[in-house]
């Protein structure tokens, strides 16, 4: 057992491996540490296991995790054995010879962590067990679950509420990535955590990298943009419905890519083989709905890409947050069209919430469309929403690098608007535009379209020119989209200012439509741009050392980042460590690692010889 009454810093040094805490790591476990409630809010890959891991070792007694997927713990145990931490989990895949042995092992004190799911922990055999033991912490991971009208609420979580009266004493430390204040209140509220120790840091995520480009032959895109950016990487790819994960899987490997699929159509046993291959495996794409979230830790995941436009910027912060915990590189990058707004409203008529809860939704539908339509930088876009502040541009998007070039749209909004006014505003995109480039079609016809003045005046802009037109329109407030009737497009208070040419309109040019002007991401070389940080006479010590890594992994049967993570690894493909000593100084690296594979990694990295 990891010695008792160790400072946090030592902890971190010598258990972690780790120089020094990030922004608000310290001070959360101080508080922790003092006997305080906390609540740490911080984005995926912030580090918040290190929050209640290190009081758990510093404190006297056990610290108890809730957790809410069975399926981690496993992992998230390895990887504490494998720095010498004390930690078990009870869940329901042990049998009881197991569960009985970590009962014994907590009751004489020698566990520092200890994992359960919440459904668990609310059984009177266990409460019971942990009333008799010193608890030394609980931390509630994943603590938005507790909210109602959060999007992954869980009733279990709900009944957390009593852990406050059965446990006076013991502090309790709630961790979530989710930023809305609302949730924030409700977690406070229920957990009883007190006003004060609420820790928020910022929720931007520095080494991603965002790239929105218009929807044209997204499976074609897709791969062009992981050859281009990320060969052999793993990576998430999100579509809207199982049947095109399914369909973009099969295509994928039909194309050289090796791609699975992950629904919530799929059986169970399919589902878990193949997260247990994402996880394990280097360099896997899963094609998924969105039911493969919530807890994936796998943390050297290169890109997320979107095939459909998530419903909000909530969705898509989190999604894309998947990408890039170990604080590499990576791509956050989609392709949206129109298409993705009807799709999104038709699931939402067809749902059973309240108006008031779908009128909701589609508001924060048509902030994405803004996010995906802005010509600005679209850090500064996600990070506003959620409340905080921006000045500068972040260069670190497509927007910010590549600035799109804009046009003055104000006679083209005219038009469109004028097409929209006369054809009674019952009429979606595609009717709307046919109209502006005077398309006979039948419709148009039954309907005596043809004899409008608007009737092809927009001949000269092409189709897919008038697409962006109008999905800018409605981005910007000028149109909107009607949810109750089929999508049509409306005239708002803005229009008539446009109409009247009272405000002049500026677009951006598409990319896509731009020639020669592919996305900035792509084009670019290199596997290990996954690792853009491997210098090129490193890229075969990089290499071997992946494979050095995976033939240790599995011969413990664990995934490859519970040996070291890619930073790791890069950190010595840099530093050539020869000695115990230097590899010690390696990030990641603590005494347990460092007897453990300092010898084989040492002799690799001796074969390459210091150049
Ligand atoms: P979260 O749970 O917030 O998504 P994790 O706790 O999984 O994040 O941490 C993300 C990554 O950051 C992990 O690879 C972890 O080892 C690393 N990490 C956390 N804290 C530190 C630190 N103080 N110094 C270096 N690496 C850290
Ligand atoms: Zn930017």
């Amino acid at each position: 057992m990891v010695a008792k009454q160790m400072n946090p810093l030592d902890i971190l040094n010598n258990v972690f491996g780790y120089e020094s805490f990030r922004p608000l790591q310290r001070e959360v476990v101080d508080a922790v540490i003092a006997g305080g409630n906390a609540l740490a809010l911080m984005p995926t890959g912030g580090g918040k296991s290190i929050c209640y891991q290190v009081p758990a070792i510093a404190r006297a007694g056990c610290g108890v995790v809730v957790s809410p997927l069975i399926a981690l713990m496993q992992d998230q145990v390895d990887t504490l054995k494998g720095l010498g931490v004390k930690a078990e989990f009870l869940n329901s895949t042990l049998d009881y010879d197991a569960v009985l042995e970590i009962e014994q092992a907590l009751r004489a004190g020698a566990l520092d962590l200890l994992y359960v799911a919440p459904e668990r922990l609310l059984q009177q055999r266990t409460l019971d067990l942990l009333q008799a033991v010193e608890v030394g912490l609980f931390a509630i991971d994943e603590a938005h679950c507790v909210s109602q009208w959060g999007h992954d609420f869980r009733e279990d979580y709900l009944r957390l509420e009593i852990l406050a009266g059965v446990f006076p004493g013991v502090p309790r430390i709630a961790l979530t990535a989710t930023a809305d204040p609302t949730t924030r209140q409700e977690i406070v509220d229920r957990l009883q955590l007190g006003a004060t120790n609420q820790f928020v840091s910022s929720f931007d995520r520095p080494n991603i990298f965002y790239n929105i480009i218009e929807k044209k032959d997204p499976r074609k895109q897709l791969h062009a943009f992981i050859r281009g950016s990320h060969p052999g990487c793993a990576g998430i790819v999100y579509c809207g419905s199982r049947r095109r994960v399914e369909e973009t899987a099969t295509w994928l490997s039909d194309h050289g890519i090796n791609a699975l699929p992950y629904h919530a159509g799929l059986p169970a046993d399919t589902r878990q083989e193949h997260q247990r291959r994402f996880l394990e495996e280097d360099g896997l794409v899963m094609v998924a709905t969105i039911a493969f979230g919530m807890g994936i830790d796998k943390p050297d995941v290169r890109f997320v890409a979107h095939l459909d436009m998530p419903k909000s910027i909530e969705s898509y912060y989190q999604e894309t947050g998947r990408a890039g915990r170990d604080g590499l590189k990576s791509d956050a990058w989609m392709v949206y069209g129109f298409q993705d707004v009807a799709w999104i409203r038709q699931r939402l008529m067809e749902s059973e919430a309240s108006e008031d809860f779908k009128r909701v939704e589609w508001r924060r539908m048509n902030a994405m469309l803004g996010l995906c339509e802005v010509s600005s930088c679209r850090r500064n876009v996600i990070l506003d929403y959620f409340g905080e502040t921006t000045t500068e541009p972040c260069r670190r998007c497509d927007n910010c690098l590549q600035p799109p070039e804009t046009w003055d749209g104000t006679q083209a909004a005219q038009m469109a608007l004028s097409a929209v006014y006369r054809t009674g505003q019952t009429f979606g995109a595609n009717y709307v535009i046919d109209v502006l480039i005077g398309k006979l079609s039948d419709r148009i016809i039954q309907y005596d379209h043809h004899n409008l003045p608007t009737f092809g005046v927009g001949v000269a802009i092409s189709v897919n020119e008038w697409r962006s037109v109008l999905r800018q329109l409605v981005a910007q407030g000028v149109l909107r989209v009607d949810m109750e009737r089929h999508g049509a497009l409306k005239l708002t208070e803005m229009s008539r200012e446009v109409l009247k040419g009272e405000v002049a309109l500026e677009f951006r040019k598409d990319r896509s439509l731009v020639p020669g002007k592919g996305s900035p991401a792509t084009g670019k070389k290199s596997a290990a741009a996954a690792t853009s940080a491997i210098a090129a006479h490193d890229q075969e010590l990089w290499e071997a050392l992946r494979a050095l890594r995976k033939s240790l992994a599995d011969a413990k049967n664990v995934p490859a980042f519970v040996v070291f993570n890619d930073r790791s690894l890069i950190a010595m493909c840099r530093e050539r460590p020869l000695t115990h000593g230097q590899f010690l100084a390696i990030d990641g690296v603590g005494p347990k690692k460092c007897e453990e594979y300092a010898d084989p990694f040492i002799a690799e990295i001796a074969r390459f010889g210091d150049d």
